[in-house]
């Protein structure tokens, strides 16, 4: 008789599954460990696992890969760029409230020069920022002064790419950033550098050119949070891990890119990103 649907066998059907839970007592966890593997016993995956997302580390001393755990990036950070947004800049330290985070996958990371332009957006942006990496697991409870600098392995630039109308709107409505934010290839990255051979960071200067024409430009000392600030409030929120990276907004002057356009972003001559915006996949 056709409407009936065979289930097939092993498969425990919802039904099942309530006529287990009904006869509770009865049954017992040993029942229904035995069709799972032994606790010590090798245990294959059963889907290929994600590649692991790793970052070069070009020091003149130190060469290798960063291992990438989360990335972490901080809104409104930038006077100037939190008034083109609508925001209000705040006008004294006393004045500047608590940062904003949002995350983006580790795997959103881009590494190789070329991100796609994303699908379900008309108005793509760049945000060129400064990356801090994390080198080393912070103590629990929130950071001290002193253990602040001592978590920072090295010091990257990398492009926060925003689909602006979905983030607009989500803003809009209240709703979560995510959709605009954290999205395949939004977080094309630099090498990293170790931070004593980045120094101070304060007379330092950001810049991206699009296409040859100067789109940002500024002076580190214009974070609103500077770094030991930033890792003291995360440190408030979150456990802060050897891996982590730290995007730490953008300046002024973030505007739409088209496929084909290439990026260059700069701090300073020390780094330096090359990102080509490829066509859709
Ligand atoms: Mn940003």
């Amino acid at each position: 008789v056709s409407g009936v649907m065979r289930i097939p066998a092993g498969v425990v059907t919802l039904t099942a599954a309530a006529r287990i839970v009904e006869r509770g007592p009865r049954y017992n966890v040993d029942q229904f460990r035995r069709h799972s593997p032994p606790m010590n016993a090798p245990a294959p995956d059963l889907i290929p696992p994600p590649a692991p997302t790793r970052v070069p580390v070009c020091g003149k001393r130190v060469t290798g890969h960063f291992p990438v755990r989360r990335i972490y990036c901080v809104g409104r950070n930038f006077a100037d760029h939190a008034r083109e947004m609508g925001a209000s800049a705040p006008v004294s330290k006393a004045e500047r409230g608590t940062p904003v985070f949002f995350l983006k996958p580790a795997d959103a990371l881009v590494t190789d020069g070329v991100a796609a332009y994303p699908p379900g957006t008309r108005d793509l942006h760049h945000e060129i920022e400064l990356v801090v990496a994390l080198g080393r697991d912070a103590p629990s409870g929130v950071l001290d002064p002193a253990q602040r600098e001592a978590l920072v392995f090295g010091y990257g630039i990398g492009l926060d790419l925003t689909r602006r109308d979905l983030q607009t709107a989500a803003k809009a409505k209240g709703l979560p950033w995510d959709t605009g934010k954290s999205f395949d290839q939004s977080a094309p990255i630099s090498v990293l550098l170790p931070a004593n051979e980045v120094g101070a960071l304060t007379s330092r200067t950001l810049s991206l050119r699009v296409n040859g024409a100067l789109r940002q430009e500024s002076r580190l000392d214009q974070l609103i949070w500077d770094v030991p600030e930033i890792l003291n409030a995360l440190s408030k929120l979150y456990a802060l891990r050897a891996g982590d990276l730290i995007s730490m907004r953008t300046p002024a002057g973030v505007a739409a890119l088209q496929p084909g356009d290439v990026c260059e972003g700069r701090l300073d001559d020390l780094l330096r990103l090359d990102c080509r915006i490829a066509p859709q996949r």
